[in-house]
């Protein structure tokens, strides 16, 4: 069994979206009391630090940056995006959650290539997928597994990375920063047509991208098959050296944004597959983020199904 360290911050739980916002703190809090309950897995926790900017500017310009935080109100709450995106908020205590959020992925990075762990889980919010280069979106600001990736690659000189993404909504960000950078392979699953409406099969960069567009109808099985022979398949011919997932809950039967099918343990399987490609080509390394999920009770037995199979 693997020991599993997992990066968070009460930071991560302060940012406050609003009353009625699905992207809320319950999320968090319950991913953390799941996590805290299993006793059957070795789990380490260790405070995020706040990312630097040099190494979020591996991503993001600094232009970029410096605009969102100048958005951040003293009180109450602004909306980033023009209608009808207006959902991607921030509040006055949104800088610490976006830069804990994204320093985890960073120390999940040091901690790996420490060979401290070669699991690793960032419970963290605000969520990334859908941050673009210059643009914030989809309750996204910074792009926490991009700006990992891309300092894994500078600091460590490690070559080929993929992002797994299974959320429910195609990672138009991972997807955009990442479109013509051979070094990285990008495969989403995801539900469409859905937010953000991205993600057809023949958005394939310079053929590192490859999206597996579902319709909400797809059963549980023909999700998993899906899975295995648009993703899966094609990571196992990239042979990353090191896997990150984006980690959305969102395609449970439960969960108020999507129309998907999935059960709980769902999520073992995803994250099984996931780790055998690792152990095969990746020395077993693997960085996992939080990305969506919406239904407490789900992202509660989803994130033991995840965490469980992240330690085989
Ligand atoms: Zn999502």
């Amino acid at each position: 069994m693997e020991d599993i360290t997992v990066f968070s911050h009460l930071d991560c739980i302060a940012k406050d979206n609003g009353e009625n916002h699905p992207e809320r703190k319950e999320r968090l809090e319950v991913i953390l009391d799941s996590i805290k309950g299993i006793s059957q897995l070795n789990i380490s926790f260790k405070d995020s630090p706040l990312a630097d900017f040099k190494t979020i500017n591996l991503v993001h310009p600094q232009s970029y940056i410096d605009d969102l935080l100048s958005m951040i109100p003293i009180y109450g709450l602004v909306g980033v995006e023009k209608e009808p995106y207006a959902d991607t908020i921030l509040c006055p205590q949104s800088k610490e959650a976006i830069l804990r959020a994204c320093g985890a992925g960073i120390e999940s990075a040091n901690e790996l290539m420490s060979g401290l762990t070669k699991r690793l889980f960032c419970a963290v919010r605000p969520p990334g997928h859908h941050a673009e280069t210059s643009r914030a979106n989809g309750f996204c600001f910074i792009n926490n597994a991009a700006v990992t990736a891309r300092y894994l690659q500078s600091k460590f000189n490690i070559n080929k990375i993929a992002i797994i993404d299974f959320d429910v909504h195609h990672g138009n960000g991972t997807q955009e920063i990442f479109y013509n950078n051979k070094s990285v392979f990008y495969g989403s699953i995801h539900q469409h047509p859905l937010f953000p409406g991205t993600g057809i099969e023949t958005e394939t960069g310079v053929g590192n991208i490859f999206n597996a567009p579902i319709s909400s109808d797809t059963t549980r099985e023909k999700f998993m098959e899906i899975f295995e022979t648009k993703i899966l398949k094609n990571v196992d011919l990239f042979e990353p050296e090191i896997i990150l997932i984006s980690a959305g809950f969102d395609a449970h039967k439960r969960d108020p944004l999507a129309g998907m099918k999935l059960e709980s343990e769902d999520y073992y399987t995803l994250t099984q597959n996931i780790v055998e490609i690792a152990k095969r080509h990746s020395d077993g390394r693997i960085i996992s983020f939080l990305e969506g999920g919406y239904d407490l009770q789900a992202l509660s037995e989803c994130i033991e199904a995840h965490l469980e199979a992240l330690s085989n």
